[in-house]
């Protein structure tokens, strides 16, 4: 069984995975960057958050669902969350990072996200193919 499929694996965990899978070698929670991305990779200047849809309100999303009870306290909560993940990708792009976010759901279909993340890479080192020189992957 594949590790990084693995149902009881923690998100992060798994993404982490991914990107190991593609040939990456993400640091975790850099405490230093605004946030403190899931993953980063320093050398292409892309940090990856892992969202939880609940939480974080994943946008169309069935697992962003409001509770029935509390509804004011719930919709605080969450205007909050949202607004600092606006902030913090502001300070990360600001700072020359790209930020790519991803959500619990795109878990469940592993093949796309796979896709999704190798692009996310391979774009962002084609806008960085003017450095010198290119980190070995
Ligand atoms: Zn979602």
């Amino acid at each position: 069984m594949s590790r990084i499929r693995g149902a009881d694996t923690r998100p992060e965990e798994a993404v982490r995975g991914l990107l190991r899978s593609l040939g990456f070698r993400p640091q975790l929670n850099r405490r230093n960057l605004p946030g403190v991305p899931d993953l980063v990779l320093p050398g292409r200047k892309l940090v990856f958050f892992v969202h939880g849809c609940f939480w974080h309100r994943h946008a169309r999303c069935r697992y962003a669902y409001t509770p029935k009870s509390n509804v004011l306290f719930w919709r605080a909560k969450f205007r909050a969350n949202v607004a600092r993940d606006r902030l913090v990708r502001v300070q990360l792009s600001r700072l020359g990072w790209r930020v790519v976010v991803v959500w619990e759901c795109e878990l469940r279909l592993f093949d796309r996200l796979r896709a999704r993340m190798r692009n996310a890479v391979k774009r962002q080192s084609a806008r960085r193919q003017s450095r010198p020189r290119q980190p070995s992957v």
